[in-house]
C-alpha cells in the first residue's frame, strides 16, 4: 500500500493567502503546504482521505487518473471543499463517487452543497453518494475502520486503513480509538505548532507524546501551520516521528 501526502498544512495554508509572514520560514520547498489530503493506493484501490481547496493543483501534480473512493474526516472548509472538483472523475469514470464519513458530517456537507444533492441537484453537478461509516467495511482489498476522535467540540473521524492510521484536526483519541489503532504500522496525526497549546488541535509535542503512548514506530505529523521549520523541526524530532511534507510518498506493509 502507498500512501502520497496531498497536501500537509493548516487550514490556512502556508504560506497564507497574502503571503503574510512568508518570510518567517526557510525557502525549503517542503515549507509549502496546501491543505491537508492524502491518496492511498493499493492492488484495486484509489483512495482519497480528505478533498480540500487545493484538490485540483494536488490532483495534477500527483497525477490522480481515477478514483473509487473518498473518505471526509470532517466538514471544516480546508477538508471539503475540494468536492465539486471531484466532477472530472464523474465524466471520465462514468460513475458516482462514493464519500464515506460520519452522519453528521453528511448532513452538513448536504447543506453546504445543496446543489449536489436530491431535488436540487444541479443538471451536470458533482454525482457523490454520501455513505455512513460507523464500523469496519471491507473497499475492494482494503480494511476501514473509523477512528472516532475530538477536535474541540467536534466529534470526527480519523481512519484506519489496514496498517495505516490516519488523524487529522485532533486534539483528543478517545480510550476505545485507542485501542482500534494499536498495531498500526505507520500512524499520521496532525501537530499545529510547537507551542501555545491550541483548544481544538495537538500541538506537535502532544502528537509525539501520543504516537509514544501507543507504540507505533513510524509517525508522521501533518496540518502544520506557518511557524513551523521543516527542517528544524525534523531535526528536534525523534528519528520515528517526523513532519511530512507535500507529495511525499511513503510505502506501508
Ligand atoms: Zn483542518
Ligand atoms: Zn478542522
Amino acid at each position: 500500500m502507498k500512501l502520497t501526502f496531498l497536501g500537509t498544512g493548516t487550514s490556512m495554508g502556508v504560506p497564507v493567502a497574502g503571503g503574510f509572514g512568508a518570510n518567517r520560514l526557510s525557502s525549503d520547498p517542503r515549507n509549502i503546504r496546501t491543505r491537508c489530503s492524502a491518496w492511498v493506493q493499493s492492488g484495486s484501490a484509489s483512495l482519497l482521505i480528505d478533498v480540500g481547496p487545493e484538490f485540483r493543483i494536488q490532483s495534477i501534480r500527483s497525477r490522480i487518473k481515477r478514483i473509487d473512493g473518498v473518505l471526509i474526516t470532517h466538514e471544516h472548509m480546508d477538508h471539503v471543499s475540494g468536492l465539486d472538483d471531484l466532477r472530472s472523475y464523474n465524466y471520465v469514470q462514468k460513475n458516482n463517487l462514493p464519500v464515506y464519513t460520519s452522519a453528521s458530517c453528511i448532513k452538513s456537507i448536504r447543506s453546504r452543497f445543496d446543489y449536489l444533492f436530491g431535488a436540487n441537484k444541479y443538471a451536470g453537478s458533482t454525482s457523490l453518494d454520501l455513505l455512513e461509516i460507523s464500523e469496519e467495511v471491507t473497499f475492494k482489498d482494503l480494511k476501514i475502520t473509523p477512528l472516532p476522535c475530538n477536535h474541540g467540540d467536534l466529534e470526527i473521524l480519523g481512519f484506519r486503513i489496514n496498517n495505516l492510521s490516519y488523524l487529522t484536526d485532533v486534539k483528543k483519541i478517545p480510550p476505545d480509538t485507542k485501542k482500534l489503532i494499536k498495531g498500526s504500522k505507520v500512524i499520521v496525526l496532525s501537530g499545529l505548532r510547537w507551542e501555545p497549546d491550541h483548544p481544538t488541535h495537538l500541538t506537535i509535542p502532544e502528537a509525539v507524546d501520543i504516537i509514544n503512548e501507543l507504540e507505533i514506530s513510524r509517525g508522521f505529523l501533518i496540518h502544520m501551520n506557518s511557524f513551523v521549520d521543516h527542517e528544524a523541526s525534523n531535526h528536534k524530532l525523534p528519528g520515528h516521528i517526523q513532519l511530512a511534507f507535500d507529495q511525499q510518498v511513503i510505502n506501508i506493509d
